[in-house]
């Protein structure tokens, strides 16, 4: 005994249709949105071609049978021309050129006008009758030729509409998934269709109404939950574009998912091509970003150098439902005025001004710093040392003389001293050198070379006071003795160093 098949292929026909208007009804009410009016008529169509076949499935006569074919073809006929437009409009999110629709909608309207008058010229099919199977009602016809044009142009959409929709979605990455449900509907249909064409079905009857049910739930999950024919999604995209910063959005394993127009003034080498690869490809990022994978909640920011510009990178984490991050979204923005005017402030609080030696200050901190590691195996030496008779220099050759000895006498220090210690302009003509892990025998022989080569290149000879410490004292007292010891030099004749090593000695 036959299974009665009818009230399941029904149901999902008119379940179809139900849904199908849903979306109608939902699309026509954003008809500020071109994509919106387009998929509204689509949906339409698919609700008129499955309820008319559900009409046909259950019908008790020819003329029963016909009236509900020639109400599918008021659909039907109008398919591949809403499916092209649809696309259209989606691509350009406007109209589609008026010639276009005009030309596509005429289509439609010779196809229908055909169906419509088919008792007399039999050009779209020949009615020979119906069977029943199943409790279905069967219609038994041959193809007419028009039919066939139909058929060619419902090919030649589905050909088009795929190659639009392929192309936006290489271009634009963040619609990846409506646009693979447009995808997804407009293919099952022709699914159904082919698998009619080779018999592979043992059903007997159309499989193509019912694989509208996927088209049907394709473009509901499309415009309730991807608002696809919403602004909301293009206002993002052209705010993502629009941005004056370069942005890149990563997935969870840190491939590029994304990025703006911008991102290619920072990386000339992102293209398409560039999607889906890891992000350390790219050299405009900072060096050891795998780490990101660990810090899920947190916004991090980094600054970094790249290209002779200072960058600032901001590192949003995105979390769908779950804990832990699904994705990044990487803005970057320039900085390098703002980091060069800091490093500015940052030399004028540490340098003086004349010679670009450390200041007082920061000599002073830093030797505050090192005397508290200061050993017997590591003493701290220090060297305090003034210019001799600065004050002649300045009276006979001039004020500017006077300053360019004192820079002269910076860069011999930087030319030659060592590079655990330091050099600072003390005040005046009064320089301070800082030692750390140096014997005061090493920094003896450092201060005779020193005053060596500035009478011999310079022409000018210091008095250099040297003391040590092995720790446990203050640096006021170490300084103390350097002072002391550069007095002992300036009232034994100048032109010498002079040490005082321990607090005895003083
Ligand atoms: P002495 O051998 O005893 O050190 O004698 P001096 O002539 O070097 O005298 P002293 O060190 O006491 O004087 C330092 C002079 O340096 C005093 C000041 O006019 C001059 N001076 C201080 N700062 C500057 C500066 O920035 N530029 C110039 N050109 N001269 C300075
Ligand atoms: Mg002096």
């Amino acid at each position: 005994m036959d299974v009665d098949l009818l009230p399941v292929i029904t149901t999902l026909l008119l379940g179809t249709a139900a849904l199908s208007l849903t979306s109608a009804c939902y699309a026509f009410r954003q008809n500020h949105y071109p994509v919106a009016i387009w998929c509204g008529w689509l949906m339409l169509a698919v609700a008129l071609y499955c309820s008319g076949y559900a009409g046909e499935l259950a019908s008790h006569s020819v003329t029963e049978a016909d009236f509900w074919i020639r109400l599918q073809f008021f659909g039907a006929a109008y398919l591949p021309a809403f499916i092209i437009l649809l696309t259209l409009s989606y691509q350009r999110q406007s109209h589609p050129p008026l010639v276009v629709a005009a030309l596509l909608m005429t289509l439609s309207s010779v196809t229908l006008v055909l169906v419509l008058g088919n008792d007399s010229h039999h050009l779209v099919y020949w009615m020979d009758g119906i069977t029943r199977q199943n409790n279905l009602s069967l219609s038994q016809f041959r193809i007419g030729p028009a039919y066939y044009l139909h058929l060619v142009y419902l090919a030649i959409s589905w050909v088009i509409t795929n190659a639009l929709l392929w192309r936006h979605y290489q271009r634009h990455a963040a619609y990846r998934t409506p646009i693979l449900l447009i995808i997804a509907g407009v293919t099952a249909p022709w699914l159904g269709y082919l698998i009619n064409i080779v018999n592979y079905s043992t059903l007997p009857l159309d499989l193509s109404p019912m694989c509208f049910a996927v088209t049907s739930l394709c473009f509901w999950i499309g415009l309730f939950r991807y608002r696809f024919t919403n602004v909301a999604p293009i206002a993002r995209d052209h705010l993502f574009e629009a941005l004056n910063k370069p942005l890149l959005v990563l997935n969870e394993q840190l491939q590029i998912v994304d990025f703006n127009h911008k991102a290619l003034e920072l990386a000339p080498a992102l293209g398409a091509d560039m999607i889906g690869q890891d992000v350390s490809q790219l050299p405009c990022l900072p060096p050891g970003l795998h780490h990101l994978r660990h810090s899920q909640n947190e916004v991090e920011l980094l600054e970094y150098r790249y290209d002779d510009r200072a960058w600032e990178l901001a590192i949003y984490p995105l979390h769908l439902n779950q804990q832990t991050a699904q994705g990044y979204i990487l803005v970057f923005q320039e900085v390098t005025a703002r980091a060069t005017l800091i490093e500015t402030l940052r030399t004028q609080a540490e340098r003086d001004t004349l010679t670009n030696l450390f200041n007082r200050r920061v000599v002073m901190e830093y030797l505050t710093l090192q005397m508290t590691s200061a050993t017997a195996e590591q003493p701290l030496s220090v060297i305090l040392f003034d210019i001799d008779h600065f004050k002649s220099i300045n009276d006979q050759q001039g004020h500017i003389a006077g300053d360019m000895a004192l820079c002269q006498i910076a860069s011999l220090l930087q030319q030659t001293l060592m590079s655990t210690g330091i050099a600072g302009r003390y005040g005046g003509d009064e320089f301070l050198l800082v030692l750390p892990a140096t014997s005061a025998e090493q920094a003896a022989h450092y201060a005779h070379e020193l005053n060596r080569r500035s009478q011999q290149q310079l022409g000018i000879s210091l008095s250099l006071g040297l003391s040590q410490t092995q720790g446990g004292e203050a640096a006021t007292e170490l300084l103390q003795r350097a002072d002391l010891a550069l007095y002992q030099a300036k009232s034994r004749g100048r032109a010498r160093v002079e040490s005082l090593l321990l607090a005895c000695d003083a």
